[in-house]
């Protein structure tokens, strides 16, 4: 069966007070102690947490998710590392998402999405793929600190709101289960569950499955990259009319060449969604040079 999972937000997925409604015969007079002894509880607790938060506080103060410097808030960035984001914004490719130099005015497409046009139809990204972004990219996928997804998630939602508004359900890039168990957890499903809780949409984790293990990327050429990825991404039968007639949005943590986001979406379109569009934390911008990073 599918795993067909919506994320619930966690103040509505909180349970209820646990309290009761008073039996009945209860005196108007219990019913007020019994609040009262309720609402110390409450207190006792709420403060219990406050000062527990400030003694981890004190013990493990909050340092930047990048370089480790002292932060004011927890899972934030230090102004330094901040300013090592090359974040992506408009004027860029309306298909590739690749940043123009200059305004030359809306909906333009880049010569590289005119002359080898990608299968997905659009692609965004937070951020370039060096400096901060390239530090918090490794942590997340080999330094086991899953939970800078989080932040990073939310950055994405911020980035792809306009994808996801047109996108009726969430996917991230699969790994082989053999590199799923050394790693231990996916990156980019981390980010896709944090992208949709907070869009909304809904998360399917096991409509896309990737069948052939591949060869590491780092080091291939674009040519070789796609060479490497034929068939590697499968949509089964089963999974068919999940995918039929909708809208994706694929979510992966760096996008480098688009071979594998070529690849997995083209197994999407195969199986019969409308469109795939895609969603990354960094992505390279390499203004024309060929990538092997
Ligand atoms: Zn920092």
């Amino acid at each position: 069966m599918a795993e067909w999972r919506i994320d619930i937000p966690e103040s509505e997925a909180a349970t209820g007070s646990g309290c009761a409604s008073p039996a009945a015969g209860t005196t108007a007079i219990s019913r007020s102690a019994a609040a009262l002894l309720r609402e110390a509880a409450t207190r006792t607790r709420h403060s219990f947490r406050t000062g527990l938060r400030g003694l981890i506080g004190i013990v493990y103060p909050p340092t930047c998710i990048a370089c480790q410097a002292a932060t004011g808030d927890a899972q934030a960035l230090c102004p330094a590392c901040w300013r090592g984001i090359g974040f992506i914004e408009r004027p860029y490719c309306e298909r590739l998402g690749t940043p123009f130099p200059v305004d030359l005015g809306a909906g333009l497409l880049s010569p590289a999405a005119i002359a080898d046009p990608p299968v997905f139809a659009r692609a965004r990204a937070v951020c370039r793929f060096d400096g901060t972004a390239r530090e918090l990219v490794h942590r997340l996928k080999y330094g086991d600190r899953v939970e800078l997804s989080l932040t990073l998630g939310r950055m994405m939602a911020q980035a792809g709101r306009e994808l996801a508004a047109d996108a009726d359900l969430v996917l991230s890039v699969p790994l082989h289960r053999t590199r799923l168990w050394r790693r231990r957890f996916n990156q980019a499903t981390a980010l896709a569950r944090v992208v949709s809780r907070e869009t909304g949409l809904p998360l399917a984790t096991t409509l896309l499955t990737r069948i052939r293990r591949t060869r590491q990327q780092v080091g291939l050429t674009r040519t070789q990259r796609a060479d490497n990825l034929q068939g590697a991404f499968h949509v089964s039968t089963a999974m068919r009319g999940l995918v039929e007639g909708r809208r994706i949005l694929l979510v992966d943590d760096v996008l480098t060449t688009g071979a594998t986001v070529n690849a997995a979406s083209r197994a999407l379109l195969r199986a019969g969604a409308s469109a795939v569009d895609v969603l990354t934390f960094a992505r390279v911008v390499t203004d024309g040079r060929e990538v092997t990073t």
